[in-house]
């Protein structure tokens, strides 16, 4: 027997969506805009997600995967994800104007490998291959670099023996997962040493605890709105999974499994930090046309924000 439409609840997971470095990279383009004669370039996706991807198509934004893309005076915004210098030098010598909407958080980590491989260190990147930001922090430092991705992996990576070691991760992996792999190399290698916090950025940390706070609840299913490159927003279903509850990452309302939902009556709902509210928002509306009740479970209130690069601030480029 389906169950009575009082006892159906939508769980809604706070934080969600937005962080202050999707802000930032979108902001960016948004000013840009306006101020670009002829069409406004942006290497790579700005950021992980269809609908804001197409919404900027629609506008006449040009995306690239890469720069010989780009008309030579072309002006460019680099993702947030970040890029290497090989692509930094690439652009100086096309002569490209460059907006960079690389996150802070992620230009931290470049700056950590930076610092340490020039002191002569070993860096183990731990992430997932071929993400943008693992592209462009691994050009940080090619020869003297290496890629981890698991804690299976970890047990039988080369370590070499004649260098001292210093771990860096990419912002948006599993906490826990993460935490796995450390462990497995700080037991082979008890002189690993890493950043003082960890580099999984905090919108990544709130929203895996956010989902947490869902699973505590005893949600039957969870609803991840976001696209298949985001990496975050794929983690947030894993934590569901890894808890023994089954996740869809859906784009938003038409892709919602609707004959699985019919036979439920606890399902929570989040968004990657990519993903706009306005398909969450749609979603609830479905929701609540279909009878259910939505409640929100928020574990913190966050108020992260990053300026915009100095050159446009006074939104006065060009
Ligand atoms: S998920 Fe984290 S690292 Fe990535 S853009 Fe957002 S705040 Fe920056």
């Amino acid at each position: 027997m389906s169950p009575s439409s009082d006892e159906r609840t939508l769980l809604v997971a706070g934080p969600r969506g937005f962080c202050a470095g999707v802000e930032r990279a979108i902001a960016i383009v948004e000013q840009m805009l306006p101020l670009v004669e002829g069409p406004l370039h942006v290497r790579k996706e700005i950021v992980h997600n269809r609908a804001v991807v197409d919404d900027f198509v629609r506008r006449g934004v040009v995306f690239v995967e890469e720069l010989d893309e780009v008309p030579a005076g072309g002006t460019v915004v680099f993702s947030a994800h970040g890029v290497s210098p090989a692509v930094r030098d690439d652009a100086a010598r096309r002569g490209l104007r460059v907006v960079d909407a690389t996150c802070p958080l992620v230009t931290k980590v470049h700056r950590q490998v930076q610092r340490h491989a020039g002191r002569g260190r070993h860096i183990l990147l731990i992430g997932h291959v071929g993400h943008d930001e693992v592209v462009g922090t691994m050009g940080e430092a090619p020869d003297a670099i290496t890629l981890v991705t698991s804690a299976r992996e970890a047990e039988t990576v080369a370590l070499p023996e004649d260098r001292d070691l210093y771990y860096v991760t990419q912002t948006t992996l599993s906490v826990d997962e993460t935490r796995d792999i450390v462990e497995v190399l700080q037991r082979r290698r008890p002189d690993l040493r890493g950043p003082a916090h960890s580099d999984i950025c905090y919108a990544t940390q709130n929203r895996q605890d956010a989902v947490k706070a869902l699973l505590a609840e005893g949600i039957q299913r969870l609803l991840v709105v976001g696209s298949d490159n985001s990496s975050n927003s794929l983690r947030l279903g894993e934590v569901a999974r890894l808890a023994g509850v089954p996740a869809d990452l859906v784009g938003g309302a038409h892709d919602l499994p609707r004959a699985e939902l019919a036979a439920l009556n606890l399902v929570g709902l989040t968004a990657g930090a990519s993903a706009p509210e306005y398909l969450v928002q749609d979603i609830v509306r479905y929701f609540e046309a279909e009878g259910w009740a939505v409640r929100s479970r928020i574990v913190l209130e966050e108020h992260v924000k990053f300026d915009l690069p100095p050159e446009l601030s006074g939104n006065g480029i060009l």
